[in-house]
């Protein structure tokens, strides 16, 4: 089953908003053993709609079109499925009806424009929208199944889900693809990959891949099978696999991050954790308190960007940050310390870098940061050298995720062993 994705709009085409739906309806279409052929983004024109919409019913045995169903003159979408099909409009009664009740339900009278939308190509089926105005439309095109849905990506969403799987399904014989992604953090795309090279030989069921986003690796999985049960079933044994291989480098799935994997250790042990951060600005307490629930182990961050802060707020010595400099390894210590001292947290991180692009030298370079962890069993500093190509942003995001999983690993009792970290100097010691 081949299948091509038409997302409309002119806010697609000039950037200004994100074809999300074309990523979700690909994601889904996949699970659903479909191949797809093409992503297609055309403006909110009629005769490069209709082309569109005909090409891609040439070539694919469905195609997905959203977008363009509005009320508004810039909504072409059902005249171009109109001439695609050589069938004029029409207008249908109980459409009006429906559109009219949605508008009721919020105690509004169906402004006039909005009847547009009750019109359907003479042979389609209409598609009821139960969440907008937009009704969709169904119809056959040169042996295709056109099936075209609001722009509104959670009416989208519900009216695939409800209207289009059913049918989808049932053309695929019952072919499952199921996705999963393992999620590594520590080691470079290479090493990961050579760890499970022969899981990721071509042809193999379930497939296997490699990406790297914002310094994590995803192992991801694709599993085929005859039902449901077989796909998940070969799925969770490469899972296994692949865990089996790769031990604590992996510290969750899906959509799991290394703030959820931190929460969930922090709660079995009943610990608590509490951050003092200058170059990422907070963001570390950000992601820790993304998770919900994280009350239960977070206790507080502090932002000390200032060297005066750092003194005021964590009691780092002045005459410290004036002998080695805020961006120090000394200079983490005192801050981890007197974090964890002040909150009276079971654990404390902390970070002082250069996020750049300005203020790196020779001797301390953009990226150069420094990662303090404060917990029951000591402190340690480790140094970051992330590259002075990185962005700001990059740094900053990279920090992140080095001192959260600093903290996973230390509350994993693991061996910490990164390719990119390395401990400065010992803690305790004469700084
Ligand atoms: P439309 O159905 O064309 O009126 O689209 C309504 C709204 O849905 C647009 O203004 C966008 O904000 C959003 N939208 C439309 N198409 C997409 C898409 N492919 N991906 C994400 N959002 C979209
Ligand atoms: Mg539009």
């Amino acid at each position: 089953m081949k299948a091509i994705i038409i997302s409309i709009g002119d806010e697609l085409l000039l950037g200004r908003t994100v074809d999300t739906n074309s990523a979700w309806l690909s994601q889904q279409l996949a699970g659903l053993g479909a191949t797809i052929l093409a992503h297609v983004t055309v403006g909110d024109d009629q005769a490069e709609t209709r082309d569109a919409i005909d090409q891609a019913a040439r070539r694919a045995d469905w195609v997905l079109v959203s977008g363009g169903l509005g009320p508004t003159p810039d909504d072409l979408t059902r005249e171009a499925l109109a001439e695609a099909l050589g069938a004029p409009l029409e207008l249908r009664e109980e459409f009006v009806e429906q559109i009219a009740g949605f508008f009721r339900r919020f105690g509004k009278e169906m402004p006039e424009r909005n009847k547009v939308q009750a019109m359907f190509p003479i042979g389609s089926t209409a598609i009821e929208n139960t969440c907008g105005t937009a009704p969709g439309v169904q119809a056959r095109l040169h042996d295709a199944e056109v099936f075209v849905m609001p722009g509104v990506p959670r009416e989208m969403k519900i009216m695939f889900e409800r209207d289009a799987v059913p049918q989808l399904s049932a053309r695929s014989g019952g072919k499952v693809i199921l996705t999963e992604t393992l999620w590594t953090f520590g080691q470079g795309e290479s090493t990961v990959a050579a760890r499970i090279a022969d899981l990721m030989e071509r042809g193999r069921n379930p497939a296997v891949g490699t990406t790297a986003y914002d310094a994590k690796i995803g192992v991801r999985i694709f599993s085929g099978g005859n039902t449901r049960a077989e796909a998940e079933r070969l799925l969770e044994a490469t899972a296994d696999e692949i865990r089996a291989r790769l031990g604590a480098l992996v510290y969750g799935r899906g959509e799991e991050t290394l703030a959820d994997a931190v929460g969930v250790l922090l709660r079995e042990r009943g610990q608590t954790v509490a951050t003092a951060e200058s170059c990422t600005g907070g963001l570390i307490a950000k992601t820790l308190t993304d998770v919900s629930g994280s009350s239960a182990y977070f206790l507080s961050g502090v932002v000390t960007y200032s060297n005066a802060a750092k003194t005021a707020l964590l009691g780092v010595p002045a005459d410290l940050i004036a002998e080695h400099g805020a961006v120090s390894s000394e200079v983490a210590e005192a801050m981890v310390i007197g974090c964890r001292g002040r909150a009276g947290a079971d654990w404390a991180l902390a970070t002082t870098g250069i996020a750049g692009p300005t203020g790196g030298t020779a001797e301390k370079p953009v990226g150069l940061v420094y990662v303090g962890l404060d917990g029951p069993d000591g402190c340690q500093v480790r140094e970051y050298r992330l590259g002075e190509h990185l962005g700001r942003d990059d740094v900053r995001s990279r920090s992140r995720w080095a001192a959260l999983s600093l903290l996973r690993l230390c509350l994993l009792g693991e061996k910490i062993d990164s390719t990119w970290s390395r401990v400065p100097r010992p803690c305790g010691g004469t700084g």
